[in-house]
């Protein structure tokens, strides 16, 4: 009797523990050198945005040989792979892009493409999305998951180009209720995770403006507007804020100690599970918080809450770095 008691207390503690933040971090690390080694083969083979179709058929490759759904193309090359099924519908979003820089030799795993590096970090994001996906979907088999979906969103050309953007209009996020992302940040400790409601740093996004001015006598300013004066204005009050959340790499024994876009960057792999189980964890929490009354039965008539922090996080895809935007309002100028 004793026994079968210890043993439906340690049943009822196991459930209560299924699933939470220190269970997810455990559960994720055990995945830590698959992380690792996934890593290595997407950091071989970076790509520019919209072309970036070996890492593509990696993702798919890594979702069928697990029997995850999913759904492609998106911007080209694209992937939604879904976990779950109804509302609430909270999604995690990943880069997929790299840059046109020279990696150093050093690494085993250089780049493969000459001229060509992961130097965001988009391959540690891939990865990190990719154990979050696996750890999700475990949980889903398993019967633990809430009731609802986890969307995992592998979004093209993150290094202007603006796929997270052509994915929304060609419909990858029309269910969505939430939307999360991350991006590795070298001045961060790492495994360090940085957010806060509101502004956290700067967004880019193209435009055009049309500043009109009055002609007039460079002697009486006052009777005359000039239209580069304003314009020089405009510059400095419409820059545009976002939100997002950050996972520190900073490592010196790493050497992951250099800025985005350097062709020193490198990441500390060491973070790569703690950022499968914050994504999984928060896909987890936000099921678990926005659950829809009735369960998955009551999908289609209750629409999901809509929390705050979605509306913050959507703007997260303003994040492409687009360097363009400045360009054309100096164009402008
Ligand atoms: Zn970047
Ligand atoms: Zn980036």
């Amino acid at each position: 009797m004793k026994a079968l008691l210890f043993l439906l207390v340690a049943a009822l503690a196991a459930v209560a523990s299924a699933l939470t933040p220190a269970d997810l971090l455990s559960r994720a690390q055990a995945l830590q050198s698959w992380m690792v080694e996934q890593r290595r083969e997407l950091h071989k083979v970076p790509e520019p945005g919209f072309k970036e179709f070996k890492t593509h058929s990696r993702i798919v490759r890594f979702l069928e040989s697990h029997n995850i759904p999913y759904r492609f193309p998106y911007a080209k090359t694209g992937i939604v792979a879904e976990i779950g099924s109804g509302k609430p519908v909270v999604a995690i979003r990943t880069d997929m892009d790299a840059l046109p820089i020279h990696e150093p030799e050093g690494a085993a795993f250089r780049s493969q493409h000459e001229g060509w590096m992961h130097a965001c970090g988009h391959d540690g994001h891939m990865t990190m999305a990719m154990g979050a996906a696996k750890l999700l979907w475990e949980a889903h088999q398993a019967g633990e998951l809430p009731p609802g979906s986890v969307y995992i969103v592998f979004q093209p050309a993150e290094e202007g180009g603006a796929g997270g953007d052509i994915m929304i209009q060609e419909g990858a996020l029309e269910d969505v209720d939430a939307i999360f992302g991350m991006h590795v940040m070298p001045h961060l400790p790492a495994g360090s995770v940085h957010t806060r409601p509101g502004t956290i740093m700067a967004g880019a996004l193209s435009f055009r403006v049309t500043v009109a001015g009055r002609g007039g006598h460079a002697a009486m300013p006052h009777l005359n507007v000039d239209p580069v004066v304003a314009a020089a204005g405009l510059v400095s009050a419409l820059q545009v804020p976002c939100a997002l959340t950050f996972l520190g790499i900073r490592n010196e024994t790493a050497g992951s100690v250099h800025a985005l876009h350097s062709p020193k960057f490198t990441l500390d792999e060491g973070v790569l599970y703690k950022g499968a189980a914050m994504h999984a964890s928060v896909a987890v929490n936000y099921l678990r918080t926005y659950a829809v009354p009735g369960g998955q039965a009551a999908a289609a008539a209750t629409p999901a809450q809509e929390p705050a922090e979605a509306e913050a996080d959507e703007e997260e895809e303003a994040e492409a770095e687009e360097v363009e935007a400045e360009a054309e309002r100096k164009d402008e100028l």
